[in-house]
């Protein structure tokens, strides 16, 4: 006899569920909701439509389709008949879409309606021969002429469902999409059924026993973060596993994420923290009942501002820490006990302390560890048996990504004496003056405690003197010299108390509407930096 090796496949995310017979909906907005038997059956049924138009082993199966119940459904049918799963960011420019659908080599597109006229735009420079499938919410949608395999729930009621899903190598590719990159083409990151079912147990580990706040079988779950970005950070797999209430809410609108809140009662979300800005200061907010939501944010610094006005909305919220290369998580913070004081502890910068199965340093250039000391700061490396191993065909950024073998995120920070980790920056976005490093997110965090600051973003302008002086710009509505003088009082007082260096007042502020963003809502520093970067050169 020998032993059944038991790999660690997608699909056993999804017989836990049904094992536990849980009585639990998905649901996605007013279009449709079943229960977990349906969903199975759905799955086994969208792996049998997958199957007859020749698509299995090696297939790349793309998805452009806003947050529905068919793209979780694919999320399990695409992987589980051993085909990639290839997460579009439907956010990028035509351009982007067209280099990422040829450089992942797509076999397959299933495409909702809103986004046939951009693949109509690129179609005839897609390299590869694909088969097109067509996703809607509303059958009259459909438009007469389309040159397609045909609709997505057409073809579901005529296919024939998989009578059970293969076992085969664990190490097999399940998932792709690209880094939103700041600079230079998009980067294809990809995790295989091994590290995809490891995050789903070390992030429901990692998140479960958070005190008062963890993620468990009770809960109603709705994600707002894309499905395409990190695969919604990954946790709808771990909902799925949990036999949690799921909520999509289809494309992101304010009103619509807030009657999906209250007509739910959603209990768990996840979102960077300008979407969670936008949901509480949307018109009806305010009369909305959001306590007992509980939201993880990550993706982005959550600054004590937006922690404060959430908490008094009555929304508990956990920074977590992960990027795109780490599937995504690897630290997560149990900020009940800053929660219930009635200021947050300055600098929630705090990103918290890293998952079960997550090694973090933090070193020098030397790759050796800076004192842990509150204060020494460094580059941020992690090993997780979750990180992608590389980037798809780029060798070379491949092995700049994991130089001596652990996977250097970029980003900078420092233990403090709690243990929790705090990022400082990214190393990209340090501001280097006269020898000293400022922390961009120390300056906009500081910048957005002031009243009537929705935004603030700090980076570094060209100076001959000191290499580089930090330049604040900063979103208001108020009149630009009252706020400025705000900020600069504000600064003024954390230089005094010694939290900041005196280096790193700005020299300069700019008041504007609104800061630019991201394909997935994070500030767009490389944006700021070509307008005002060059603005002060050319003046
Ligand atoms: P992405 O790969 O687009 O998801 O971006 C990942 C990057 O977002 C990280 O490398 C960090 O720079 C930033 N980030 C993620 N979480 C946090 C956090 N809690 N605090 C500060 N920055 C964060």
């Amino acid at each position: 006899m020998t032993a059944n090796p038991y790999p660690l496949l997608i699909k056993q995310i999804l017989a836990a569920p049904l094992a536990q017979k849980s009585p639990h909906e998905i649901v996605h907005a007013d279009i449709r909701r079943y229960g977990y038997p349906e969903f199975a059956a759905r799955i086994a049924r969208l792996g049998g439509l997958l199957g007859e138009l020749g698509l299995g082993q090696g297939s790349t199966i793309a998805v452009m389709d806003w947050d529905s119940h068919r793209y979780l459904e694919c999320f399990f049918a695409a992987p589980m008949i051993g085909a990639t799963l290839h997460t579009v960011n439907i956010r990028l420019s035509a351009e982007q879409v067209l280099y990422t659908i040829n450089h992942a080599g797509d076999d397959a597109i299933l495409c909702h309606v809103d986004f046939l006229p951009l693949l109509a735009d690129i179609r005839d420079r897609i390299t590869r021969p694909f088969r097109l499938i067509v996703m809607q919410d509303n059958p009259v949608q459909a438009p007469a002429d389309l040159q397609s395999d045909g609709e997505y729930e057409a073809l579901m009621a005529e296919a024939t469902p998989v009578a059970g899903f293969p076992d085969f190598d664990e190490n097999t590719r399940a998932t792709l999409f690209y880094t939103t990159g700041t600079t230079g083409a998009p980067k294809g990151v990809f995790y295989t059924h091994r590290q995809l079912v490891l995050h789903t147990l070390g992030v429901a580990a990692g998140l479960g026993p958070i005190p008062g706040s963890g993620f468990n079988r009770d809960d109603v779950y709705m994600p707002i973060t894309p499905l395409f970005h990190v695969h919604g950070w990954g946790i709808p797999y771990v909902a799925t596993m949990l036999g949690a209430k799921q909520v999509y809410p289809g494309r992101y609108e304010a009103a619509r994420l807030l009657s999906l809140i209250s007509e739910h009662r959603v209990t768990f979300s996840h979102c960077v923290p300008t979407i969670l800005s936008m949901i509480l200061n949307a018109p009806g907010a305010e009369d909305a009942d959001l306590s007992g939501w509980r939201v993880i944010i990550g993706g982005s610094a959550l600054s004590d501002a937006l922690a404060r006005s959430a908490r008094m909305r009555g929304v508990a919220i956990n920074a977590a820490y992960g990027m795109s290369e780490t599937c995504p998580f690897l630290t997560v913070a149990d900020m009940m006990t800053t929660r219930t004081e009635p200021q947050a502890t300055p600098n929630c910068t705090a990103a918290g302390k890293p998952m079960p199965m997550v090694d973090v340093r933090i070193v020098d250039e030397t790759m050796s560890d800076v004192p842990a000391d509150g204060v020494s700061t460094g580059e941020i490396v992690v090993r997780a048996p979750w990180l992608t191993s590389g980037y798809l065909n780029d060798p070379v950024g491949s092995g700049d990504l994991w130089r001596g073998g652990w996977l250097h995120t970029g980003d900078v920070g420092l233990f403090d004496a709690s243990g929790a980790l705090r990022i400082t920056d990214r190393l990209k976005d340090v501001i280097k003056t006269g020898g000293e490093w400022v922390s961009s997110l120390a300056l906009e965090n500081l910048a957005s405690e002031v009243a009537g600051v929705s935004e603030a973003a700090a980076i570094g302008c060209p100076d001959p003197r000191w290499g580089e002086r930090p330049l604040l710009i900063v979103a208001s509505r108020r009149a630009a010299d009252d706020v400025k003088s705000d900020i600069r009082a504000r600064i003024a007082a954390a230089v005094t108390a010694g939290q900041l260096s005196k280096w790193a007042t700005p020299d300069r502020i700019e008041i504007v509407s609104s800061l630019p963003k991201t394909s997935v809502g994070k500030l767009d520093k490389k944006a700021l930096r070509a307008q005002y970067v060059i603005d002060k050169v050319q003046a």
